[in-house]
C-alpha cells in the first residue's frame, strides 16, 4: 500500500472526478493521500474533502506564490490548524523562480509569510510541508532562525542539491520525491534520492501537476504515486514493496494518520 504525501485534489482540474480517482486510488494500492492547502480561501473546500473521507487529510497555509490573497496571521492558522484532520502546516516556503521583474530584496512578503508559518506550526506542534524553489539558502535560514527543528516536516517535491538535502536532514526535516524522479533530465536528483535514507524519504505525486513517466504531460493524481515508489526502487536497489512500506509508515509517523490497517 501506498500514500501519497501531496497533492492537490481541490483544484478544479480533479475536484470534479474524486470519486473516479478514489476507485483509480483502490486499484493502484493507494491508501490515503495528504491535500495539500495554498490559499485560506481554499481551505475549506481542501478541509471538506478530509472530513469526507477518512482517507484523505488536510493541511493549512498559503503557497509562496499565492498572491493577491488572504494574509494569515498566527493566530489565524493555529486555529484552523486545531480543527479535526488537519495534520501539518503548509506548503509554505519561498520560490524565487517567478520574481516578474522583481528582486530577492522585494520578497521579504514571502519570508515573512514563511515565518508566520513556522511559528503557527510551532504552537501547534505540527509538522511543515515547505515549498522551495530557487531560493534554498534563505528557506534554510529562515527555517533555523524560526526554530523548525521543533517540529520537522518535510521538503516537499524536492529537486535540490545533496548540501540542501543534508541541511534539511539535520534538522530533521524528511525530503519527499515526485515525478520529477522519472524524468529522463533528472539525473542529479537521483543520485541525491540514492544518499537520502529511506527513513526519512516520502513519496508525492504533486497532482495534477508533474505526472511521472510514462504518463509525462498528462492529468496526474494520487493513483499515480506508485510510478514514483518503482523509480526510487530501481535507484536504490530495493524492492519496490520496501520501498512502499517503509515510505507510508514515514508518512503516517510525520503525519501521525491514524491508518486502520495493520500493513
Ligand atoms: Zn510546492
Ligand atoms: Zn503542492
Amino acid at each position: 500500500m501506498y500514500i501519497d504525501s501531496h497533492c492537490h485534489l481541490s483544484f478544479p482540474e480533479l475536484t470534479s472526478q474524486v470519486e473516479a480517482i478514489r476507485a483509480a486510488m483502490a486499484t493502484a494500492r493507494v491508501e490515503a493521500a495528504l491535500c495539500i492547502c495554498t490559499t485560506i480561501e481554499e481551505f475549506p473546500r481542501v478541509h471538506a474533502l478530509a472530513q469526507q473521507h477518512d482517507n484523505f487529510w488536510a493541511s493549512v497555509g498559503v503557497h509562496p506564490d499565492s498572491e493577491g490573497v488572504h494574509e494569515p496571521t498566527v493566530e489565524e492558522l493555529v486555529t484552523l490548524g486545531r480543527l479535526a484532520r488537519v495534520v501539518a502546516v503548509g506548503e509554505t516556503g519561498l520560490d524565487y523562480y517567478r520574481l516578474n521583474g522583481r528582486s530577492v530584496a522585494d520578497m521579504e512578503w514571502q519570508r515573512e509569510r514563511l515565518r508566520v508559518h513556522v511559528r503557527a506550526a510551532r504552537q501547534l506542534g505540527k509538522p511543515l510541508v515547505i515549498h522551495t524553489r530557487s531560493a534554498s539558502e534563505d528557506t534554510l535560514r529562515i527555517l533555523r532562525e524560526e526554530g523548525a527543528d521543533q517540529v520537522g516536516g518535510v521538503f516537499h517535491c524536492f529537486t535540490e542539491t545533496q548540501q540542501v538535502a543534508d541541511a534539511a536532514l539535520e534538522m530533521g526535516f524528511h525530503i519527499s520525491f515526485s515525478g520529477i524522479l522519472t524524468f529522463r533530465n533528472a539525473q542529479d536528483l537521483r543520485d541525491v534520492a540514492r544518499r537520502v535514507p529511506l527513513e526519512r524519504c516520502l513519496i508525492e505525486t504533486d497532482s495534477p501537476y508533474l505526472a511521472p513517466m510514462p504518463h509525462r504531460g498528462k492529468l496526474n493524481t494520487p493513483a499515480l504515486v506508485p510510478h514514483v515508489a518503482q523509480e526510487l526502487a530501481r535507484i536504490k536497489g530495493l524492492d519496490v514493496e520496501e520501498i512502499a512500506k517503509v515510505t507510508r509508515s514515514n508518512t503516517r509517523r510525520l503525519f501521525s494518520l491514524g491508518l486502520s490497517t495493520a500493513e
